[in-house]
């Protein structure tokens, strides 16, 4: 394959469609998922991204995002930022140099005013609506209630692959939680000699497997992406059910050097998927 891009969830489809046009045209993958998640982040239909994304138990919408370019190893993330439209674009930004390249809070903000990113409010009034019809009955919400990550992986036509993410985390989370999005090896991983992987479902579950390294490191080993990907969600459930007698939901996507793609997940799960090979379409996993 001489291009391909894999992404997290149904909302992701035109975004898929406008990173596969740019990976044609010859943009490098990192540049072209940072597009595609873009749309994602603007879109306020979709209620776990950016502008509309879940507001937290204060009623306010905070931001995480991640990236990573394979060939480099470079990351750059940001974790609980507010009023800024797209956590990915500043995450992309800070991948240069070999320190603070993982800011939260406060410093993030002020890192992403100095360099003129730009500003937007992302509580919508949908998203207040369903705050304040949702703010009493915290304690009886699922950890899983309206939350999603938007993920993007990509190989370009120089064999590069890499990984980028943004999300407003879990609905009505606590001030200053930062879930698996922003964090490297857990969230989302990239190294162009193997393959690409980012995660989305319950971040705290994620953070106990270290998922999206965890993949690689079985792909390194020789799997397949499909191998890796399944081995790496079903190996982290059983342990989690012995321990603790449950598991939260996770899904992994993993793209291979080849190009070729592989889902693991414990949940029912949607995902895109676009190649020079195949036009942009969604794709589903229904479990019971
Ligand atoms: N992983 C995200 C978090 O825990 C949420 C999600 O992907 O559903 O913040």
């Amino acid at each position: 394959m001489k291009y391909a891009v894999l992404a997290t969830w149904k909302m992701a489809l035109e975004g898929t469609r406008k990173a596969a046009a740019l990976l044609k045209e010859g943009e490098h993958s990192g540049r072209a998922i940072v597009e595609g998640i873009t749309m994602v982040e603007d879109e306020p239909s979709f209620h776990s991204v950016g502008f509309g994304g879940r507001p937290n138990a204060e009623g306010r919408v905070f931001l995480d995002g991640g990236y990573m370019d394979g060939d480099t190893l470079h990351f750059g993330a940001v974790g609980s930022i507010e009023n800024f439209r797209s956590a990915v674009r500043i995450a992309y930004s800070l991948q240069e140099g070999d320190a603070n390249n993982f800011l939260v809070g406060e410093g993030a903000e002020r890192y992403a005013e100095e360099h003129g990113f730009e500003k937007r409010d992302n509580v919508t009034e949908e998203a207040m609506e369903l705050y304040m019809k949702e703010k009493d009955r915290l304690q009886e919400l699922s950890a899983y209630d309206g939350h999603d990550t938007v993920c993007f992986l990509a190989l370009d036509q120089n064999g590069t692959l890499c990984a980028a993410t943004s999300t407003s985390g879990l609905f009505m989370k606590q001030p200053g939680r930062v879930g698996d999005t922003p964090l490297p090896g857990v969230g989302y991983y990239a190294d162009s000699k193997v393959g690409a992987a980012a995660a989305t479902g319950m971040g705290e579950e994620i953070m106990k497997g270290a998922l999206s390294y965890a993949a690689i490191r079985m792909m390194k080993d020789g799997m397949s992406a499909q191998e890796a990907a399944e081995t790496a969600v079903f190996e982290l459930d059983r342990e989690l059910k012995e321990r603790n007698g449950h598991a939260n939901p996770m899904s992994l996507i993993v793209l291979a050097k080849d190009g070729s793609c592989g889902i693991g997940t414990n949940v029912s799960f949607t995902w895109c998927y676009a190649s020079d090979t195949e036009e942009a379409a969604v794709h589903e996993i229904t479990l019971p």
